[in-house]
């Protein structure tokens, strides 16, 4: 093979792009990484995961200041929100975070190309620079990491100011006295408890007849009901069908999703919260022979090979949960493949979390999965009010639910409603990943007071022996 300038060409720096070219550097080969951003990081660290939980951490301080501290014998005075505080310490942790990847970039020598990758071809990116003028990079490999977009509904225009999006909501300049979210997923559900806690009137208008509709249902339920006491409003089996600014606020059109008598709502803000779409703009694939899927979604084999040899495509550009960790997860393995190794995702056992208060997190099946693929099941369930430590937090809301294979006892899923689930879902991954029983959980020693015990307990239920219940 003639000589290249480089072995990898990573084209995106978001979470797959980034650990990519970290791992392929570790593994000894001399690896570019095109990124048009001014920052590292991608959507996840500029715009995402990461601000958004600075917000959360700061709001959820805010609330629990004002109205949750009594509750532990502590006073406080008057409670004032200090906004652009708030926008300053997101802003930071996400310079933070993005320096860190530029620190990591000259730590394993890996060059990063300021600006608008395109494919020509198999080992050869086209890069318009930031700075102005082209550059040609011959490369033996190439990987597409070019993430995901805010996806719009037609009709409706994102402003960034009345009607916002992810983005626009890491932002806003003051807390609006309303809000509508339009979608019950993650961001509607993150970002509308941030306004929400911050002082807005929000609701929460979804299409489908239930909350995170990826989750299981029983979370979906009880996060419905535990928002509600929050004040969070909600019109499920509701679609939007126009929505109109003007100085006294958005008007929006809204109808049942089945059809029927439509009514008006006017707002301060509305936050456009329906998924993401794949980012595949100007990237030059069609012309490079690369094939998409029918949903926009790059095409990859089991080795995240594209429909041309020595072009690769990682992360949120192709199926599969659009998750910062997921997408981390295939940066390594395709590197790993690229070296010869046995690079592998197990997308079985990935978790989700959603980091509102409660979180919601889950692993594996859900109960309504397992019923439509016809396995027969056990489900252990235990909630938080009879574990001690959340007594102690008074964070009693909500449950771990276990299911396990009526058969082998094989956990199939864990889904966890309460304090710190995003946490304590780690352990039901490894769990699964070692294809452990309920059983092996139940009689793992958890250490206590701790809210695993509730884990632990809810495994052990999946045989019909918990202890504190
Ligand atoms: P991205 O992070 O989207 O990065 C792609 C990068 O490619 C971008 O920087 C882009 O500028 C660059 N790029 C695109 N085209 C080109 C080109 N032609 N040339 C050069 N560069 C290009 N996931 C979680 O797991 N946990 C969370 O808590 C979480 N919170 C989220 C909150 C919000 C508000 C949002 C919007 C998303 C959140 N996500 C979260 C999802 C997560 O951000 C994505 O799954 C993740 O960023 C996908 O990583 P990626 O590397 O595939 O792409
Ligand atoms: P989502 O897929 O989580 O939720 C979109 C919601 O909008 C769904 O409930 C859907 O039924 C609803 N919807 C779709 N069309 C609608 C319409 N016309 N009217 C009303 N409701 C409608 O998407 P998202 O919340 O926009 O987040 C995008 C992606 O980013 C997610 O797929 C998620 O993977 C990722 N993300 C993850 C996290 C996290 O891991 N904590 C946080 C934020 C975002």
């Amino acid at each position: 093979m003639a000589e290249t300038d480089f072995d990898v060409v990573v084209i995106g720096s978001g979470p797959g792009g980034y650990v990519c070219a970290i791992r392929a550097a570790q593994l000894g080969m001399k690896v570019a990484c095109v990124e048009k951003r001014a920052t590292l990081g991608g959507t996840c660290l500029n715009v995402g995961c990461i601000p958004s939980k600075a917000m959360l951490q700061s709001s959820e301080k805010f609330s629990e200041a004002r109205h949750g501290l009594a509750a532990f014998g502590v006073k406080v005075g008057n409670v004032e929100l200090d906004l652009p505080g708030l926008i300053a310490h997101k802003d930071k942790v996400v310079a933070d975070n993005v320096n860190g990847v530029a620190f990591l970039f000259k730590k394993n020598k890996i060059e990063w190309v300021k600006g608008a990758g395109k494919v020509r071809g198999a080992g050869t990116v086209d890069v318009a620079l930031n700075d102005g003028g082209a550059r040609t990079i011959t490369t033996r490999n190439i990987i597409i990491a070019t993430g995901s977009d805010v996806a719009t509904l037609p009709g409706i225009t994102i402003d960034e100011k009345q009607i916002i999006s992810s983005t626009g909501a890491l932002a806003l300049q003051s807390v609006p006295a309303s809000m509508v979210v339009i979608g019950g997923g993650y961001i509607g559900l993150e970002m509308g408890s941030v306004w929400q806690r911050l002082g807005a009137k929000v609701t929460v208008v979804e299409f489908l007849d239930r909350i995170l509709p990826g989750m299981d249902g029983d979370v979906s339920k009880q996060m419905q009901r535990i928002l509600a006491k929050q004040g969070m409003a909600f019109k499920l089996s509701t679609k939007v069908m126009a929505a109109k600014t003007g100085k006294a606020g958005v008007e929006l059109t809204l109808e049942p999703a089945a059809g029927g008598t439509a009514e008006t709502m006017t707002v301060d803000v509305v936050l456009v919260a329906v998924g993401r779409k794949p980012y595949t703009e100007s990237l030059g694939l069609a012309e490079a022979g690369v094939a998409l899927d029918d949903k926009g979604r790059v095409k990859t084999d089991a080795h995240f090979q594209t429909s041309v040899p020595g072009i690769y495509a990682i992360g949120d550009v192709i199926a599969g949960p659009m998750l910062a960790h997921k997408a981390e997860d295939e940066g390594v393995a395709v590197a790993e493949i690229i070296a010869g190794q046995a690079g592998h995702v197990n997308y079985d056992a990935i978790p989700g979390v959603v980091y509102t208060w409660p979180e919601a997190a889950s692993v594996g099946k859900t109960e309504e999965q397992v019923k439509a693929e016809g396995i027969a099941y056990k489900v252990g369930k235990f909630p938080f009010t009879a574990n001690g430590r959340a007594r102690a937090m008074a964070a009693t809301d909500g449950f771990v639910k276990v299911i396990a294979d009526k058969a082998t006892d094989r956990v199939l899923g864990v889904h966890i409603l309460g304090a710190d689930a995003g946490h304590l879902i780690a352990e039901a991954a490894i769990a699964m990943e070692f294809g452990a029983s309920a059983e092996d959980i139940g009689r793992t020693c958890h250490a206590h007071p701790t809210l695993s015990e509730s884990v632990k307990e809810a495994a052990l239920a999946v045989d019909g022996r918990p202890i504190h219940i």
